[in-house]
């Protein structure tokens, strides 16, 4: 008979969540019934045999320092048996089984500056992209300009006090690999001017096939320039994507008086009441204006209470605005319409298919 096949160990890949759940979540998993938002930032979930886990949701930050993340481990030990979890969307939570806990927990939070909500109808925390901290063709700052439109919005995190869930997401160029085309507002860096090309540089510092493919529109071709390897970019194909430019830095992009911010709205994963929707276009330009980006605050301030006074109980802001029809938005909300709205592009994205229900 042959040997039983020995055990692969590896060390590629993440190890295995479930070792690392918390006992009543292992003990459940699979059998919960149902669960309830008790308050903002409480939940409960109950187990088919009775068990009930109550989760604490905080907000988080995506960028976090060591002494503050030792702070967090602390409190996970001293009120959920050491775990804890981060969602997708920065949020921290904590989960237990003993209701009492839920208070002193919510107070400790609020010691260390972080305030707890996030559930059901209210703006949750905004995932964002590296911005100026560390990616190099961001148009915009990203840390920046969340930190400011939450401490604008922190009220509607805290109290479950609009229509339906409102999230937020920032990306600092449209590579957007915070993927913001989905959200109900999306703040997002644009570049408006082609790339700049060092010559003398780019034939050391770039892959030119690379460079060539790297670009969604064919608008860069290989050439020679004083005899040395280059490309030449057909600016009237450039959409200042910034694709170029991450493969290659000899084709600089950023340019302080050009970058800035764009805000679409109207976008959703869910199949909830309506397929999933794609962002459109609300504001094509602000002007990057740090350290707090009030330009930006007031927009984005603007568009949810305009949503907030006139939507309908579940109804998310792009459902709101397909009902009503997008010229009363611009009338409702005072942005102005101008001809950046109309979207000329072949291959607009009103043909892609959104829906994950498929019919064959
Ligand atoms: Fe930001 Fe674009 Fe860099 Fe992603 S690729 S971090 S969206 S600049
Ligand atoms: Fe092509 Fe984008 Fe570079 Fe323009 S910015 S040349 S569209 S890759």
């Amino acid at each position: 008979m042959a040997d039983a096949p020995k055990k692969r160990t590896t060390d590629i890949g993440p190890p295995h969540y479930e070792q690392f759940l918390p006992p009543a979540i292992k003990k459940n998993y699979g059998q919960w019934k149902y669960h309830e938002i008790l308050r903002a930032g409480v939940m409960k979930h109950v187990a088919e045999n009775g068990d009930a886990v109550y989760t604490v949701r905080a907000g988080g930050s995506r960028l976090m320092s060591i002494d503050k993340i030792r702070m967090i481990c602390d409190l996970a030990d001293k009120y959920a048996d050491g775990h804890l979890r981060f969602t997708s969307r920065h949020n921290i939570e904590f989960m237990f089984t003993d209701e009492k806990k839920i208070d002193t927990l919510i107070a400790d939070l609020k010691k260390i500056g972080h305030p707890v909500g996030g559930t059901g109808p209210s703006i949750t925390s905004i995932v964002h992209t590296q911005g100026w901290v560390h990616c190099h063709s961001a148009a915009t700052d990203a840390s920046g300009i969340v930190k400011s439109v939450m401490d604008a919005v922190i009220g509607h995190f805290e109290n479950m006090d609009l229509p339906a869930k409102c999230r937020i997401a920032l990306a600092c160029c449209l590579n957007m690999c915070g993927a913001v085309h989905c959200s109900d507002i999306a703040i997002l860096g644009i570049h408006r001017r082609p790339p700049k090309i060092n010559h003398d540089l780019l034939h050391k510092t770039c892959e030119i096939p690379n460079v060539v493919s790297a670009c969604p529109t064919a608008a860069i071709k290989p050439t020679t320039v004083n005899g040395k390897p280059s490309v030449t970019v057909d600016e009237e194909r450039c959409m200042f994507c910034a694709n170029c430019y991450t493969v290659c830095p000899s084709m600089t992009l950023n340019n302080p008086l050009n970058d800035g911010v764009s805000i679409w709205i109207g976008g959703k994963v869910s199949n909830a009441r309506h397929e999933p929707m794609f962002s459109k276009l609300a504001i094509p330009y602000i002007e990057n204006n740090p350290p707090r980006w009030p330009e930006v605050v007031e927009a984005v301030v603007n568009i949810i209470d305009v949503w907030k006074n006139n939507a309908r109980k579940y109804e998310r802001i792009g459902e709101w605005i397909e009902r009503i029809g997008w010229p009363n938005f611009f009338k409702l909300s005072g942005i102005e319409f101008g001809k950046m709205h109309i979207d000329d592009f072949k291959h607009a994205g009103l043909t892609f298919k959104r829906s994950a229900q498929l019919t064959y």
